[in-house]
């Protein structure tokens, strides 16, 4: 099995390949849970889908903007052309935020070097540069002393581009995360959850410290140490609702509405 988003990680294999322990303890919880059956549309090709939809009405809530997790941490794909361009077009607009392109002058580099470093360095930047002077992924910024945001995005929204657009052009794996997806060796089929507690730990994420769908983790004192702003319960909502854009831009709007109809069906609508 492989999980589908990291497909395109610049480590390849060792990042995509799910482990023989891993999915074996994938197939059993898909066999145990409650699944939907349906397709996901995946980069234009149509992919049959065992979805555990009942872990789509978890409470969830992306306050990005007070959130001291650096989930940007390295960079998750070889970026796409259609995003290389981008940033070359708003060039300053990317050093500004994220000051990389500032950073790699002072190394020596000439513009000429570091403009085609973003054309065709997998992660943007002189290899040499990445988990060494520059840490995090190669398009994170901080706006401030606590956050971590995404300069695609963020520029993005300066030019006032709608939400599918700004969809377009960061890497999936980005706008559907934590949402896992593995999928068979040959795409034939891909089963879909959430991080979860001990329940489903053949994933890549760490349950237990994502705020953003860990309501317990965010009311404990411990979290609320270093984090007293933000994450309020009241704005926590059903998975499915927050990331409603966001699926059906992404895996298509049948599947979003199957996902629907059998919360529905099985009364765990919100
Ligand atoms: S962990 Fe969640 S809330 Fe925090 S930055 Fe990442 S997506 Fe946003
Ligand atoms: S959201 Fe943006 S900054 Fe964060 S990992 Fe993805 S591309 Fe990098």
């Amino acid at each position: 099995m492989k999980y589908l988003l990291f497909l395109n990680h610049p480590k390849g294999e060792k990042v995509f390949k799910v482990t023989k322990a891993k999915e074996r303890l994938a197939r059993k919880y898909f066999k145990q849970i409650d699944t939907l059956e349906t397709s996901i549309n995946f980069e234009g090709r149509e992919i049959p889908a065992t979805v555990d939809f009942n872990i789509f009405t978890k409470l969830s809530n992306f306050d990005c903007f007070n959130c001291q997790d650096p989930c940007c941490g390295d960079n998750p794909v070889v970026f796409s052309d259609k995003t290389r361009d981008f940033l070359l077009e708003n060039f300053e607009k990317y050093d500004n935020k994220t000051k990389i392109p500032s950073i790699l002058e002072n190394f020596g580099l000439s513009s000429k070097e570091i403009t085609e470093s973003i054309k065709n360095d997998p992660g943007l930047i002189p290899e040499e540069f990445l988990e060494n002077e520059i840490d995090m992924c190669s398009c994170s910024y901080k706006p401030d002393n606590c956050s971590t945001l995404c300069s695609i995005h963020g520029i993005a929204l300066e030019k006032n581009m709608t939400f599918e657009q700004i969809i377009g052009l960061k890497p999936l794996v980005c706008s559907l995360w934590p949402l896992e997806i593995l999928s068979e060796d040959d795409l034939s089929r891909v089963f879909i959850t959430l991080p979860d507690d001990f329940t489903n730990n053949f994933i890549t994420e760490d349950y237990y410290n994502i705020a953003c769908i860990n309501l317990d983790f965010t009311s404990s004192p411990f979290f609320r140490r270093s984090n007293p702003v933000g994450f309020e319960e009241k704005n926590y909502v059903p998975f499915y609702l927050a990331y409603k854009d966001t699926i059906i831009f992404t895996l298509g709007e049948n599947f979003y509405n199957d996902i629907v109809k059998k919360i529905q069906e099985v009364g765990r609508d919100a």
